[in-house]
């Protein structure tokens, strides 16, 4: 059908000139950024292909403006139109914390099976870092999305349910849990969801010439969740990509520790050891493949060290459609104030279009947000760090992007 991305059997997106792509404004802050983000896109496009190609957006519900008007936070014709329409892009939602319904971030990641969340984290010349040498900060977290403790299998202290988990624990283990002032969550990590994400981890390095690909996990504690993704990560290394992918003990065991030409090194790090590592010695890391709770904790480390939140893209992906959205939330403090940085969201819309292969435009988005930070034109959150910066509105950064492409 005319406008409507197709799949290939190979796994490969046929896309039309002019491609309807559905998009969420967001809650809180989302609508300034999405706005922002829209302008640039399309310039961008423009930009690249003068009008031989356009991206059609069509808004879709979800969050409060989704409730306000249909009584449901996360219509299911939002997530019919995302999986017709195969590629979607997203603002940030709100969730309550501790109480209330679940994530509906989680939860279009979960329904839509979007596994791989892929957030890369790239040094920005300009950009105001606490790091040393951080022009050596170049990775990409691929972050499982769709089990682990995200999925929400959780029972409040005293419930029925809570009470009923807590007395099959205590009956096969030596714990006593106490039975009446207890929670309990549940992590569940599976052999099948662990060995796809690592597929398409590996793959990327692969496709991208990246150097190596780092399982960060707490085994040491969590043998049977944590643990076994680590298992299966290797097992995926050996089995599956063993003419591409070399681990780090053959490595050392019969190459002294250099790398044979056109091989990946697979490795692993233990998740509190994975935060020094990657801040003192960034430059020895590159795709890092965690689980989603280890993955979520590190993405927000890896935007601090290249600028921020304002600053970090993302993308979920899964085998029949991707939806685009930064790493930040909501921020709701700024909610309609025009000052939010909208670059993550506008990165996201840059893999967007790498992931359609209108690279040409993609390119045009960080040649004008290279050009313009390094004119020292930012949002408050990168002015605050850059002296002598003149601060903008999020429109206002939008329209200087637009401007200089
Ligand atoms: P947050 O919205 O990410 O904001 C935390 C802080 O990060 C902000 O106060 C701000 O720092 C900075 N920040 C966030 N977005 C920014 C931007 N565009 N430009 C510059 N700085 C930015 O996290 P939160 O306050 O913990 O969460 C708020 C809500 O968002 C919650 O309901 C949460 O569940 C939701 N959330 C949604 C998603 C998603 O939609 N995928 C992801 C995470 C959280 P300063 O205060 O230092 O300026």
């Amino acid at each position: 059908m005319e406008n409507i991305i197709e799949l290939n059997k190979d796994g490969s997106l046929s896309v039309p000139d002019k491609p309807v792509i559905p998009y969420i404004p967001g809650d809180g802050t989302g609508p300034d950024i999405w706005n922002a983000t829209r302008l640039v896109l399309d310039a961008a496009v423009k930009k690249a292909y003068k009008d031989k190609k356009k991206i059609i957006f069509k808004e879709v519900l979800a969050g409060e403006d989704a409730f306000n008007k249909t009584g449901e936070w996360l219509p299911k014709e939002t997530l019919d139109q995302i999986q017709k329409y195969r590629v979607a892009i997203k603002g940030p939602l709100t969730t309550p914390v501790g109480h209330g319904m679940r994530s509906l971030n989680v939860a279009i990641r979960q329904d839509l099976d979007l596994y791989a969340c892929i957030r890369p984290a790239k040094y920005i010349s300009g950009v105001p870092s606490p790091c040393r040498e951080p022009e050596n900060i170049d990775m990409v977290i691929f972050r499982e999305n769709t089990e682990d403790i995200y999925l929400g299998i959780e029972w409040e202290a005293g419930t029925k349910q809570a009470k009923d988990a807590i007395s099959f624990v205590n009956q096969r283990t030596t714990k006593s849990l106490d039975e009446d002032t207890t929670g309990i969550g549940i992590k569940p990590i599976s052999e099948k969801k662990t060995k796809r994400l690592f597929k398409k981890a590996i793959q990327y390095a692969i496709d991208h010439n990246r150097k190596s690909v780092t399982i960060m996990h707490k085994g040491n504690i969590m043998k049977f969740t944590e643990g076994a993704f680590l298992k299966w990560g290797y097992e995926v290394g050996e089995n599956d990509f063993k003419d591409d992918v070399i681990t780090e003990q053959k490595l050392w065991d019969h190459f002294k520790g250099k790398v044979p030409k056109g091989k990946i090194v697979l490795k692993d790090r233990i998740a509190d050891n994975m935060f020094q590592q990657v801040l003192l010695r960034p430059n020895e890391y590159d795709i890092i493949a965690a689980p989603n709770l280890n993955g979520d904790y590190i993405s927000d480390l890896l935007a601090a060290m290249v600028g921020g939140l304002g600053l970090a893209p993302g993308a979920n992906i899964g085998d029949n459609c991707a939806v685009f959205e930064a790493t930040h939330g909501t921020a709701p403090k700024y909610a309609g104030l025009d000052k939010v940085n909208p670059g993550s969201v506008i990165l996201s819309g840059a893999m967007m279009l790498d992931h359609l292969g209108w690279h040409e435009a993609s390119n045009v988005i960080h040649t004008a947000l290279q050009k313009t930070i390094l004119n020292k034109k930012v949002t408050y959150d990168l002015a605050r760090l850059i002296p002598g910066a003149i601060e903008l509105k999020c429109s206002e950064f939008a329209l200087e992007l637009c401007s200089s492409m």
